[in-house]
């Protein structure tokens, strides 16, 4: 047990994890006025929020995930204002353990039995707070499998590919293609999306055959993500597998792009 953690005063609010999901909790919690402190695991942001594409697809989405996308949305785009003001307090490398109290799924955070402070463990020591946002990604199931697994928490390889065009690449921005049409719901509810499914598996099956989401995102460097194969299990194969070298090939073909 680390005694300088030990000594940190109660905080209202404590975050564990330090993704998109973790930090907005703690800016919102920041900005009505509470005390906040996050924890993470890792030095640096190596999660999936660091990982991704960086496409915000907010009308790609339907129903409760459009209004979660939307209002998501406005919360980005506020705070991203006071992005440089100084808030909450970060403490890092700390693997948060779990609490005493019971984790309710739909409030998200950690309650103690008796409506007062929750103790945290950490592998620093421990932390207490009024209240507890357990946002570590897809290892819930490491520290609460209770939770994770009704919901079949699972975790998923991508494969993507990072490519430099042989000319310049005439796209800006990111780009979507039929695979992405599948896959979102606002596009894969439509009419023409069944059509558009026959279609891929008659000309592409190999793409439907690794769950591929084709994608563009130009790069500041003038690099293209091309992406993403899908491969879903509780715990991953550290080899790559077969069909995800259909998009990792990629990288040693030269790349075109022709504009219509
Ligand atoms: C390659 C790739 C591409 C993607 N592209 C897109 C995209 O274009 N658009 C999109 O909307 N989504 C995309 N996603 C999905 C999106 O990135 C994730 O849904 C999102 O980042 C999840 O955020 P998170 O905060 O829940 O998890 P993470 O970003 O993984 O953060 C979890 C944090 O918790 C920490 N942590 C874990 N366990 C502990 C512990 N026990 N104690 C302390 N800290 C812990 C980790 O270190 C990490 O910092 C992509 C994902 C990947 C992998």
């Amino acid at each position: 047990m680390n005694e300088s953690s030990t000594r940190l005063q109660p905080t209202d609010v404590l975050v564990a994890g330090a993704g998109i999901t973790g930090l907005p909790h703690a800016a919102e919690a920041d900005s009505r006025g509470l005390s906040v402190r996050i924890i993470d695991r890792d030095t640096w942001a190596v999660g999936a929020s660091i990982r991704n594409f960086g496409h915000c697809c907010v009308s790609a989405q339907s129903g409760e995930l459009l209004e979660l996308a939307t209002a998501a949305r406005e919360g980005w785009l506020r705070h991203s204002a006071l992005a440089k003001q100084p808030g909450a307090s970060y403490l890092w490398r700390t693997s948060y353990l779990g609490t005493d109290a019971a984790l309710h799924t739909n409030t998200h955070d950690a309650e103690s039995p008796s409506g007062g402070p929750v103790t945290v463990h950490t592998s620093r020591g421990s932390l207490t707070a009024s209240r507890v946002i357990v946002c570590v990604g897809h290892d819930l199931d490491y520290v609460h499998p209770d939770v994770a697994e009704p919901f079949e928490v699972n975790r998923c390889a991508l494969a993507m590919a990072l490519v430099r065009p042989v000319e310049p690449a005439a796209i800006s921005r990111a780009v979507l293609t039929g695979t992405s049409m599948l896959r979102y719901p606002a596009f894969a509810e439509t009419s023409a999306a069944a059509a558009l499914r026959t279609e891929l598996e008659n000309s592409s099956p190999e793409l439907l055959a690794i769950d591929a989401n084709l994608m563009l995102t130009r790069r500041p460097d003038g690099t293209l993500l091309i992406g993403d194969s899908h491969h879903t299990e509780t715990s991953l194969d550290p080899q790559l597998r077969p069909g995800q070298e259909n998009l990792r090939d990629v990288r040693s073909r030269p790349v075109h792009f022709a504009e219509r």
